[in-house]
């Protein structure tokens, strides 16, 4: 018997990756919001932009106190990306798998396939793409939290990141923003619902029903 089908019931880790400036962090939070998910707030050392709060958006740390984690093993991944470095710690992907609870990552490709080597049954990967190449570089230049050469250097990473899609289970489409949440909203319901998820009310419901029965005559 599993341990979904004894009845233990470990979270799921969504993963959400995508090339920078596709809309992850938009849907993640919206997401998050309406299936009342956790949220896994990383650690970085880049700085913060204006409007990010530290231990809302993302925990800001400096290089030597990230070495530091490195250094202790507190990061379930850690990776760099546009030239900083971003780690999940090792106690919210604990907490996920003790508790119960669900949680969203919005990590790049790196991450994910670390997550995915570490806990194959609990993960579930989602890409986001953007609708087109053209698109995508608008709505970086129209959010415009990024200086443009860190921009550039977003789109160059844009093509780095988009060779990882087919390591992904899910792709999700971000075109118009409610049709890609509604997809993505989905994907975590249909996981939830996943039989490896399920099994254990299966079980359950099944030695009740033969509980009931009348003995059988031979
Ligand atoms: P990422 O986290 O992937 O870098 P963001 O969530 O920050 O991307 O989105 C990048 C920009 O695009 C933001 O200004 C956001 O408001 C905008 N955006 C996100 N989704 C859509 C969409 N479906 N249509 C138009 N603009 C969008
Ligand atoms: P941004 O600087 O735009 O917030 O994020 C840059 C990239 O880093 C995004 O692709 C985001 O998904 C990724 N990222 C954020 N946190 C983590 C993390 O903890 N681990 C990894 N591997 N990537 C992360």
């Amino acid at each position: 018997m599993t341990d979904a089908e004894a009845g233990a019931h470990r979270g799921i880790l969504l993963v959400i990756s995508s090339p920078s400036g596709a809309g992850k962090t938009t849907l993640a939070h919206l997401l998050a919001e309406q299936e009342k998910l956790e949220f896994s707030v990383s650690y970085t050392t880049r700085g913060a932009r204006a409007g990010e709060r530290d231990g809302v958006d993302y925990k800001f740390v400096t290089e030597d106190e990230f070495s530091r984690m490195v250094e202790r093993h507190e990061f379930a991944e850690w990776a760099v990306v546009h030239g900083a470095r971003y780690g999940t710690a090792i106690h919210t992907v604990n907490r996920a798998l003790e508790d119960g609870k669900d949680y969203l990552f919005d990590i790049d490709w790196q991450g994910g396939a670390q997550i995915r080597r570490q806990w194959p049954e609990e993960s579930v990967l989602v890409f986001i793409l953007p609708p087109s190449m053209a698109e995508l570089e608008r709505r970086l230049r129209r959010r415009a939290t990024d200086a443009p050469e860190a921009i550039e250097r977003r789109l160059v990473t844009a093509t780095r990141e988009l060779e990882h899609f087919a390591d992904y289970d899910y792709l999700v489409v971000n075109d118009n923003l409610e049709t890609a949440l509604k997809e993505l909203s989905s994907i975590y319901v249909a996981a939830r619902c996943a039989r490896a998820r399920r099994g254990h009310y299966g079980h359950a419901l099944l030695g009740e029903a033969r509980t009931r029965e009348p003995p059988q005559s031979q």
